[in-house]
């Protein structure tokens, strides 16, 4: 596979053709991710792949998620623009950054150090003003700058954590992978009503863990 220029509109063709085959219908969403080039968040050999649709290795043994479900997931939090996010789980920034474009306000948190400050970088070079990302347990969420109306956790827990739900404003939406188990998750949606929470179960999915406290670097 060469870099010559057609190949990469072809290859971006092919990349859009994907997320919609997959349901990412949304003109909105896959404008916004036709515009942020995936490629920017993969570092080394990996990068090659960038417009594959599928989960990628990045720093820290993580992972950039697969661009079907990032654009399933944006999607089920129906931003209209207006909206203050938290994101749980930076990863590469690749997230954050379509999210970025969809709503007011973008607060996106890591607990490896090292990510974090990568993808900042990524979000200068796009001149992405509107995210502020942090090293922190994103488990606890982020109290200074909570209530949010809407929460997007990237890494799976067993249960949507309690502090998220304490700092989703009524009316908001909280997308989050879980499940007891390493390998099959299901996405669900948590929808604060007046009088509590709605839950939908929207697709299957697969993402590390949800883990206490913050990385040590080179350990995940
Ligand atoms: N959204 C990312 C992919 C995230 S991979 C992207 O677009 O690339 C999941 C991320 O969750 C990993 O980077 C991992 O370090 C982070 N993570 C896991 N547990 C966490 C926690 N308790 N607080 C904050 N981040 C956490």
């Amino acid at each position: 596979m060469s870099d010559a220029p057609d190949d990469i509109a072809e290859r971006k063709m092919q990349f859009l053709f994907a997320l919609r085959s997959r349901g990412v219908t949304e003109a909105r969403v896959l404008n916004a991710m036709e515009k942020i080039d995936r490629g920017l968040f993969i570092r080394g050999t990996f990068a090659m792949r960038a417009y594959e649709d599928m989960p990628l290795p990045i720093a820290c043994g993580q992972t950039i998620s697969q661009p079907s479900v990032v654009g399933l997931m944006t999607q089920a939090l129906r931003l209209t623009g207006r909206e203050k996010v938290l994101e749980v789980g930076t990863g590469s920034g690749y997230q954050a950054a379509i999210l970025s474009h969809l709503a007011r306000r973008v607060y996106t948190v890591d607990r490896h150090r090292r990510l974090v400050a990568e993808a900042m970088e990524v979000f200068r070079t796009l001149d992405l003003t509107n995210i502020t990302a942090l090293t922190s347990d994103g488990s606890f969420g982020l109290p200074d700058q909570a209530p949010f109306d809407r929460i997007i956790v990237t890494a799976a827990a067993e249960d949507p954590p309690g502090p998220l739900m304490t700092q989703l404003k009524e009316g908001g939406i909280m997308v989050v992978p879980v499940g007891q188990s390493d390998t099959v998750q299901t996405l669900i949606r948590v929808t604060r009503t007046a009088s509590g929470f709605d839950y939908d179960e929207l697709l299957p999915v697969r993402f590390v863990p949800l883990v206490e406290g913050l990385g040590r670097d080179g350990h995940p």
